[in-house]
């Protein structure tokens, strides 16, 4: 048994048949970590409310034996509150759209994958500073960092150099006459933008 202290962001917290949670983490030093966290849904958790989407917390994690764990490897034990969700409180719709965020991120991702880079530019979409930011330039720096650079990409239907949309499920570009209106919901908005846009990422991906 191992025990490790990171720093995390929380992508999802999600309740199971024991009352206990199943946190889907982005770890600075493991990447995406999918931990449980015992009686977390007790009202008197209060591991629980430092383990909320939208989070940046410390947290210690006890690692069991690969072999013998199955799929409850990983354990949350303590979690300490760096920033918290409540500064979307004052906007729902931002709210919705970095909960979104965070769930194509999560989606987008392995588990026990570290890529410092992508840490980097969780921490700076979301952090307070880039909340006026558009959406799809975040979808496009995220792509980029993720191996999926919209720069020369075009639609893989019709070959249109204008792509406004990322498939998440097929990990394709599509343009907004190929990208089927029943499927809107598993696609990113990635309409071409500068690539001095994407700065905000800092040079990732170079
Ligand atoms: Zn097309």
């Amino acid at each position: 048994m191992l025990e490790h202290y990171t720093e995390a962001f929380v992508f999802d917290n999600k309740i199971n048949k024991e009352l206990d949670a199943v946190i889907t983490l982005y770890t600075r030093d493991f990447g995406k970590v999918i931990a449980r966290a015992k009686s977390a849904r007790k009202i008197t958790s209060k591991l629980n409310s430092h383990l909320q989407p939208l989070n940046f917390a410390n947290v210690r994690l006890i690692e069991k034996n690969a072999l013998s764990a199955g799929k409850q490897r990983f354990q949350v034990v303590d979690a300490l509150t760096i920033e918290n969700n409540s500064r979307w409180e004052k906007n729902p719709g931002n709210l919705a759209k970095f909960l979104n965020i965070a769930q194509f991120i999560n989606e987008m991702t392995f588990e026990l994958h570290q890529d410092l880079r992508l840490w980097q530019a969780i921490k700076k979409i979301f952090s307070a500073d880039l909340v006026e930011l558009e959406d799809r330039i975040i979808y496009l720096g995220l792509l980029k960092i993720l191996g999926f650079d919209s720069e020369h990409a075009s639609c893989v239907v019709c070959d249109n150099p204008q792509t406004d949309y990322f498939s998440k499920s097929e990990h394709i570009f599509l343009c907004i006459k190929c990208a089927c209106p029943a499927k809107r919901d598993s696609l990113a908005a990635a309409g071409k933008i500068t690539q001095n846009q994407l700065l905000f990422i800092g040079n990732a991906g170079r």
